[in-house]
């Protein structure tokens, strides 16, 4: 069955969602039109209000409607303190747990030779900028545990290496409430070299 033009349209746009594939995409769009045309409003004007007016800090590279943000801006945050992660969302995630009161600095991903992003593609200029010139006594690299993040982590603690600054890597190892039998051997391996004093 063929759909009208602008359904179509619309089905097709939905796709652009990580994670939504034709059938999702179809039952999206017949929920927007039948049965919540509010609902569908209210989304197409906030995703072009968002859209239009979020862009990034200048200062952390979070995703941000004002040049600076509100945990940059922040007085009660420790600015001694900066986590620098590979994504927005690996942010939010961290300030989510609540555990955090540092500051942050976003990179826009890894170091991925293969498709050709380098250090300058991430935004690594702005970070040894921020450590040079900003009060920062200890830089936390929170990239991802996977090859990419890893190589990245080492870039970013070489290229600091001369600046005064404690350079820390986030831990990686057993989940909280997890069973050793059932981790992966890399996790459990990680776990174990990255192993801490109790006493
Ligand atoms: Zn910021």
């Amino acid at each position: 069955m063929s759909f009208s033009p602008l359904i179509q349209q619309l089905i097709t746009s939905l796709r652009c969602l990580p994670g939504v594939g034709p059938k999702s995409a179809q039952r999206m769009a017949f929920h927007l039109l039948e049965r919540d045309s509010e609902g569908a409003i209210a989304l197409s004007e906030a995703l072009q209000k968002a859209v239009s007016e979020v862009g990034r800090c200048q200062s952390c590279r979070t995703l941000s409607e004002n040049d600076i943000c509100d945990i940059c801006v922040s007085e009660s945050r420790d600015k001694h303190l900066l986590c620098v992660l590979e994504s927005p969302v690996d942010a939010l995630a961290v300030e989510q747990t609540g555990g955090f009161n540092g500051k942050y600095f976003v990179l826009s991903g890894h170091l991925s030779p293969i498709d050709g992003i380098g250090p300058e593609d991430l935004g690594i200029d702005l970070l040894l900028e921020r450590i040079r010139t900003e009060e920062i006594s200890e830089i936390i690299l929170a990239t991802n545990p996977t090859v990419e993040g890893e190589a990245t982590a080492h870039f970013i603690a070489a290229q600091v290496k001369a600046l005064d600054v404690k350079v820390s890597r986030i831990a990686h190892g057993v989940p909280v409430g997890g069973e050793l039998e059932f981790v992966d051997g890399g996790t459990l391996a990680h776990a174990i070299a990255g192993r801490r004093s109790l006493l």
